[in-house]
């Protein structure tokens, strides 16, 4: 069976089809090592099911504005659908599906019992106000409901959203149910069904794998952390919690360094005052891209896809990556720190404690029942060293990069289950 996979044109590249373009090279790769057939290969590469939907919103001054949103649903051979939603005014069908995608190989890897899924709508969330938000969010919500719900797809937050963004989720889907239904999305307050331990998941899971990766003591490792936001600002202080010494983080607005180290708790309050880390008094002002160049031992990009390329790979010099975002080592980048000895701690696994989190809290809501801080904190930790000790062995039996061999886990137990469950009809 031959089925057309999407093509780009260089020229006319995206940051969304270069996600894309990446994705689908890592699967390539994976598959190829598998020796999946063509069939299978092509299955692998398309998504299952993909909503595109025009959502209108009623800005303060009258005006109605029509921005699009997306949802895709990439594989559920292991399980429902999950994956965050972004509000992001680059985000487009391309850069949704790739996301969807690596959520399929990160749910294997990490062995919840999920398919993958992401949704996205192209917008500017901090040019709205919080009302036309809100609005925003329930007419997309209301868009792409015959998709979601908590045995089908489950939402959670990403770039752009965060825990009330799932409460107004939580409520359009429930008044549209007639009754409650938490399970529809992960990552609300904890009113309304949420966790102890997932608004800090993602980066707890980032300091586990950097701690695991790091193979010495944490104490004095040099840190930059890109992006500070609610994955770069926890995964910075729990690595300065850990001893290392956190010297530069970057934002939307600006990157800061403190060559003698960062008060990252000191910097968070500032971030959370101001908005950004830009202007903090206790540092330097730095350029963006400088952050990646800086001699450190270990660098977090924590914002979004595609900063780690083959033009400025050559000149990192941390010896070890550990990706808090999704798809920012591009695949020529990633040959090039290969060639270099530079260990990348890949997304799908270094990222992980938040769709495990939220895995947990989906069960927890399932049996209308919580669990303490502990026990969610033990289970992370023993899913995330199972799953970084399997990647680890796997790498250095066929020798191959932490990555493809994270990959090659993923795409295999998907592969694995599709097989055996066999094709309908
Ligand atoms: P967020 O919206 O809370 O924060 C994003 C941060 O990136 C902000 O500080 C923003 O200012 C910064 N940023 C944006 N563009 C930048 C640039 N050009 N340079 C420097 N900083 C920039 O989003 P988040 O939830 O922290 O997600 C960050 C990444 O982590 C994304 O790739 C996301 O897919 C991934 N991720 C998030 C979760 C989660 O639980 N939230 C889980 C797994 C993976």
């Amino acid at each position: 069976m031959t089925v057309m996979v999407p093509s780009t044109t260089p020229a006319l590249i995206t940051p969304g089809q270069q996600a894309l373009d990446s994705a689908l090279h890592q699967l390539g790769h994976a598959a190829e090592h598998l020796g999946l057939d063509d069939g299978l290969r092509t299955m692998l590469a398309t998504p299952r099911r993909s909503l595109t939907v025009s959502v209108p919103v009623r800005r303060e001054d009258g005006r109605m504005d029509v921005v699009q949103g997306f949802r895709v649903q990439h594989n559920v051979s292991r399980g429902p659908a999950k994956g965050g939603i972004r509000f992001h005014p680059s985000t487009d069908i391309h850069e949704v599906t790739a996301l969807a995608m690596w959520m399929t190989w990160k749910c294997a890897l990490v062995g919840i019992p999920y398919g993958g899924a992401k949704g996205g709508v192209s917008v500017d969330p901090t040019v709205l106000t919080t009302r036309e938000l809100e609005r925003l969010t329930r007419r997309y919500v209301n868009e792409i409901l015959p998709l979601i719900g908590p045995e089908k797809d489950i939402p959670a937050p990403d770039v752009g959203t965060d825990e009330q963004t799932m409460a107004w989720i939580m409520d359009t889907y429930s008044v549209n149910a007639g009754y409650s239904v938490p399970g529809v999305v992960t990552g609300k307050p904890m009113t309304l069904g949420g966790s102890l331990g997932r608004a800090g998941a993602t980066s707890r899971g980032v300091q586990i794998a950097a701690l695991a990766a790091l193979g010495r003591s944490p104490e004095g490792v040099t840190v930059a952390v890109q992006g500070f936001g609610k994955v770069g600002a926890l995964a910075a202080q729990y690595l300065a919690d850990a001893g290392c010494k956190v010297v530069a983080v970057s934002d939307v607005r600006g990157a800061v360094h403190a060559p003698s180290g960062l008060d990252v708790a000191d910097l968070r309050a500032h971030s959370a005052e101001t908005g950004s880390v830009y202007g903090y008094r206790h540092a330097d002002a730095m350029d963006h891209a400088e952050l990646f160049e800086l001699d450190v031992d270990l660098l977090v990009p924590a914002a979004l896809e595609g900063v780690i390329t083959g033009e400025n790979a050559p000149r990192i010099r941390a010896r070890l990556i550990v990706e808090g975002a999704n798809g920012p080592t591009t695949p020529e980048a990633d040959e090039i720190l290969a060639a270099s000895g530079t260990t990348v701690v890949p997304d799908i696994l270094a990222n992980a404690g938040g769709v495990i989190v939220s895995y947990l809290e989906w069960v927890q809501n399932m049996q209308a029942f919580s669990w303490s801080a502990a026990e969610v904190e033990m289970k992370l930790r023993d899913l995330m060293r199972g799953a970084y000790g399997e990647v680890k062995s796997l790498a250095a039996e066929k020798d191959l990069t932490l990555r493809q061999a994270a990959h090659v886990i993923g795409v295999g137990r998907v592969a694995e289950a599709h097989t055996m469950r066999g094709l309908y009809p």
